[in-house]
C-alpha cells in the first residue's frame, strides 16, 4: 500500500504530498504521524491518505516508523486541512501543526509513565498484614494506605521508604504497574452552584438544542445568565454521548470561569490555553483524543480539539478580536467552528452582549437564529452612564487627564468603601491628532477614517488609501494652536490619583505589570478580595470578571479607539464601553460609569448610554454600506516584507500590475486597489510594502483565489508575502 505523506518542513517548495511505500511490518492509518526518509535525512510527516497504487514515476522510499501509539489527526481534520489550505492559502503542514500540541513534534513531550501500587489481586488487607512481622512498621503503613486504594510509588516511597514498597512487591503482596501519570493543570475548586434555569434561559436552551436553526446568536447583556445556558446545553450534549467545545477569549479564561466548568463536569473537562506547561497541554489534549475528557474548554486554538462526535460548539464573546488569528497560519475561529458544526451535524452558539456587525448582519438576514436575553438575571439594573465633555474641562481650566466629575465620584466611592476601576483606552502604537479645544479629529477626505501620525516623516497618513497630509499647525475648524497626539500611560494616571487620594490603595494592570506568568490572575484576585480601592488598567481589565464591590467605572479617552485609523473603530468603542460598563454594580449595588470624551455628541455614546445595541447597529451598518466597508466589502491586504527596500518595492509593483490587469477583466468585483508603503514602513529592520484592495462580495472566493495565484506564482527570494483578509491591525 502507498501512503500519501506531508512532511513536517515548512517551506513553499516542499509544500506538497509525497508518496511512500507502507512496509508490511507497520500498521498505519490516515492521520498517523510517521518518520520518513527525506533527501539525505529523516523527517517527521503526517499520513493524509492511503491508496493502492501510485503514479509516481521515480522509485519510492519506505516509511521508517510510526511515531505515536495513537492516531493524532482525525479524519474530520484531514477534510478541514484541505479546506483551510485552499481557502486561506496556507501551507499544508502549517495547518497540520495547528492540530497537534507543538511540543509533540520532534518528540519533545511524551506521556509520563510512573509506577502505581495496589494490593495484589486476590490479596486482602488483613491477609497481607498477617504475613508481616510486627516490627515492619513501614510495610504496615504502606498496606494500610493501600487498603484505601492505589497510590503512586513515588508518594509511598517518600513517606515509608522505597524499600518497604519493594519488599512488599517481592512477597507478592502488592502489585506495581506502569501507568500514565497525567499532568493536570491546577484549577481552583469551586462548589457547583445549582441553579434552576429561568423560563427565559430554559427557552434559550430549547431553541439552541431543538430549534429551527443549527447556529444561533445568543444575544444577552452581561449577567443575563448566558454561561448557565452554555452549561445546560453542554450537559444535554454529553448525556447524549456526544462531545462539546467551549471557546472563550484567552483573557477571560480565568480560574473562576474554569472553576465553574470543573465544578459542573469534573474530569470530563479538559482545558487548553497558553498558560499551561507543555506537558499539561499535551496531557489535556491526549485526554480529549482518547475520549477520557469530552468537553474542551479553551481559547481560540481549542476549536481544533481532537474530539469526535461533536454535539455543540460555543463561542463566548464572539465579537472578541482574539478569535481571528493574526499570525501565520491565519484563520477565523468561527469559520473553523462552522465547518466542524456542519461535519458533525452539531449546534453552534455565538454568545455576546455586543455582537460583531458581521454576525448581527448574518443573523438579521436569517442565516442564523437570534435568541435575545433582555434582563440581568438577578434583576440588577444596568449601570447609569454619564458622559463628560473633556473639551469643556479644558475651557474650564482643567488640563489634566481626569475630569472634575470623575475625581469627585472616585472620592465618594472611596468614602463609601466601595471600589473603582479606571480604564485607559489605548490601542496600538499609532496615534491620531485631535484639537484639544473643539475636539476636531483630523480625517481623510476620501475615506472618512482618522489619520495616523507618522513620527518618522512627520506626516498624517490614511491607512486605507495611503494619502499623506501635512500636519496642521492649528486646528482647521477653530484655529486653536494646541492640537495634540493622544497618548497617556497608566503609570501617570496612578501617580495623579495617588497624589489626589494619598490614603487610597491603587493597583495598576497593563502589559508591564502582567509579564510574569500568573500575575494577571494575582492582580485580579487581589482586587476582588478588596486589597485595593482602585484598579487602573488597559484593555486587560475589560473582560468577563465579576467584582461585586465595584460601583464606579471610569473610562478615559473613550475616543482613542473611536478615532483609531480603523473602520471598526466605532464598533470597537461601542463594545468596549458596554463591556466596561458591565463591570459596574453587578451584585446588589447600583453602579455608575463615567465616560470621558472629546466628542460627547458622537452617536456611539448616546447609543451606549441607552444600552441600545439595535440603534447602534442600524446606524453603523448603514455607514458601512455607504462607505463600502465590511461586511459589505472584503478588505484584502497583500503585505510584502523584505530586508531590501528595492526588493520589496519591485515585488509589490510586479504583483500590483497583475492584480490591476485582473481588476480590468472583472471591474465589478473591486471597489479599489492601491499599492503603497505600509503604515509602519519598517519593522525589525525589514521594509514593508502593501497592496490594499477592497473587494465587493461578488464571487469573492474566486477573486481571492486569483489573488492567491498571483502571490504564489511570484518568485519570493529575499522577501516574504502575506495575504490578510479584513486585517484587524493595519500596521
Ligand atoms: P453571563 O454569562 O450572561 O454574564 P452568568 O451565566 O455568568 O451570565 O450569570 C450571572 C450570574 O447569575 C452568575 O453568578 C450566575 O451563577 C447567576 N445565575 C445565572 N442563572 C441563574 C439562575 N437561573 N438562577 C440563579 N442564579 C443564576
Ligand atoms: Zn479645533
Amino acid at each position: 500500500m502507498i501512503a500519501r505523506v506531508i512532511v513536517d518542513i515548512s517551506t513553499s517548495d516542499v509544500d506538497k504530498v509525497f508518496d511512500y511505500i507502507i512496509p508490511e511490518s507497520l500498521d498505519l492509518h490516515v492521520g498517523d504521524r510517521v518518520k520518513v526518509p527525506f533527501g539525505r535525512q529523516k523527517t517527521e510527516g503526517f499520513i493524509v491518505d492511503i491508496k493502492e497504487s501510485t503514479d509516481c514515476s521515480h522509485p519510492m522510499k519506505e516509511i521508517s516508523a510510526k511515531l505515536d501509539d495513537f492516531t493524532p489527526v482525525l479524519p474530520e481534520m484531514i477534510d478541514l486541512l484541505w479546506k483551510m489550505s485552499r481557502e486561506n492559502n496556507l501551507r499544508l503542514v502549517d495547518v497540520l501543526r495547528l492540530f497537534i500540541p507543538a511540543m509533540m513534534r520532534g518528540g519533545r513531550v511524551r506521556e509520563v509513565k510512573r509506577q502505581f501500587v495496589t494490593l495484589a489481586e486476590g490479596v486482602s488487607y488483613e491477609e497481607a498484614i498477617s504475613k508481616l512481622k510486627a516490627n515492619a512498621v513501614n510495610q504496615r503503613g504502606v498496606l494500610s494506605r493501600l487498603s484505601e486504594g492505589g497510590e503512586w510509588a513515588a508518594v509511598l516511597g517518600e513517606e515509608f521508604g522505597f524499600s518497604a514498597v519493594s519488599a512488599l512487591a517481592e512477597k507478592g503482596l502488592v502489585k506495581v504497574e506502569e501507568l500514565t501519570k497525567r499532568r493536570r493543570p491546577h484549577v481552583g475548586a469551586m462548589p457547583d452552584k445549582v441553579v434552576t434555569l429561568s423560563d427565559e434561559q430554559q427557552a434559550a436552551v430549547d431553541e439552541i438544542m431543538r430549534g429551527k436553526k443549527d447556529t444561533n446568536l445568543l444575544f444577552g447583556v452581561t449577567g443575563s445568565g448566558k454561561t448557565e445556558i452554555y452549561l445546560a446545553c453542554i450537559g444535554e450534549v454529553i448525556s447524549a454521548g456526544k462531545t462539546a467545545i467551549m471557546l472563550v477569549p484567552e483573557i477571560s479564561l480565568t480560574p473562576q470561569m474554569m472553576g465553574r466548568f470543573r465544578a459542573r463536569f469534573g474530569d470530563k473537562v479538559a482545558v487548553l490555553h497558553s498558560g499551561l506547561s507543555d506537558g499539561e497541554r499535551y496531557d489535556e489534549w491526549l485526554r480529549l483524543l482518547r475520549g477520557d475528557a469530552v468537553i474542551a474548554v479553551g481559547a481560540r486554538s481549542a476549536v481544533f480539539a481532537p474530539i469526535k462526535n461533536v454535539g455543540i460548539i460555543i463561542i463566548d464573546e464572539e465579537h472578541d478580536s482574539s478569535y481571528v488569528s493574526e499570525n501565520n497560519p491565519r484563520y477565523v475561529t468561527s469559520e473553523v467552528a462552522e465547518f466542524r458544526r456542519a461535519y458533525n451535524g452539531a449546534k453552534l452558539v455565538l454568545g455576546s452582549a455586543t455582537p460583531s456587525l458581521d454576525t448581527f448582519k448574518s443573523a438579521s438576514e436569517g442565516k442564523m437564529g437570534v435568541i435575545t436575553l433582555k434582563h440581568r438575571i438577578n434583576g440588577t439594573k444596568m449601570p447609569k452612564i454619564e458622559i463628560v465633555d473633556m473639551c469643556a474641562e479644558i475651557r474650564n481650566g482643567n488640563n489634566g487627564i481626569l475630569s472634575a466629575r470623575l475625581l469627585e465620584a472616585i472620592g465618594v466611592t472611596l468614602e463609601s468603601g466601595n471600589q473603582s476601576m479606571i480604564f485607559l483606552n489605548r490601542r496600538g502604537f499609532a496615534s491620531f491628532m485631535i484639537c484639544r479645544k473643539c475636539g476636531k479629529v483630523m480625517k481623510c477626505d476620501d475615506c472618512d477614517v482618522s489619520l495616523t501620525w507618522h513620527k518618522q516623516d512627520n506626516l498624517l497618513k490614511c491607512h486605507y488609501c495611503g494619502r499623506p497630509y501635512i500636519v496642521p499647525d492649528r486646528c482647521p475648524d477653530c484655529g486653536e494652536k494646541e492640537m495634540r497626539f493622544g497618548r497617556v500611560g497608566t503609570e501617570r494616571i496612578v501617580e495623579e490619583l495617588q497624589a489626589r487620594f494619598p490614603s487610597a490603595v491603587l493597583i495598576r494592570m497593563d502589559k508591564d505589570t502582567t509579564r510574569k506568568k500568573g500575575s494577571y490572575d494575582e492582580i485580579l484576585s487581589a482586587f476582588r478580595m478588596g486589597e485595593a480601592d482602585i484598579l487602573v488598567g488597559t484593555q486587560m481589565i475589560v473582560k468577563g470578571h465579576d467584582f461585586p464591590n465595584v460601583t464606579l467605572v471610569g473610562i478615559l479617552d473613550a475616543d482613542m479607539s473611536l478615532y483609531y485609523e480603523d473602520y471598526h473603530s466605532a464598533e470597537r468603542t461601542y463594545q468596549l464601553v458596554t463591556q466596561m460598563s458591565g463591570r459596574a454594580g453587578r451584585a446588589d449595588k447600583e453602579g455608575i460609569v463615567i465616560l470621558q470624551t472629546y466628542s460627547p455628541r458622537h452617536y456611539i455614546f448616546s447609543f451606549a448610554k441607552e444600552n441600545d445595541y439595535l440603534g447602534f447597529y442600524r446606524k453603523e451598518i448603514n455607514i458601512r454600506e455607504v462607505t463600502n466597508f465590511p461586511p459589505f466589502t472584503k478588505i484584502v491586504r497583500v503585505l510584502v516584507v523584505s530586508e531590501s527596500e528595492e526588493r520589496a518595492l519591485e515585488l509589490t509593483k510586479s504583483m500590483l500590475a497583475k492584480v490591476r490587469s485582473y481588476q480590468k477583466e472583472h471591474p465589478e468585483r473591486f471597489v479599489s486597489v492601491t499599492g503603497m508603503k505600509s503604515p509602519v514602513k519598517r519593522i525589525e529592520n525589514k521594509y514593508r510594502y502593501q497592496i490594499l484592495m477592497r473587494l465587493t462580495r461578488k464571487e469573492e472566493q474566486e477573486t481571492l483565489t486569483a489573488v492567491y495565484d498571483i502571490v504564489n506564482a511570484e518568485e519570493k527570494k529575499n522577501a516574504s508575502v502575506f495575504v490578510e483578509i479584513n486585517p484587524q491591525n493595519m500596521n
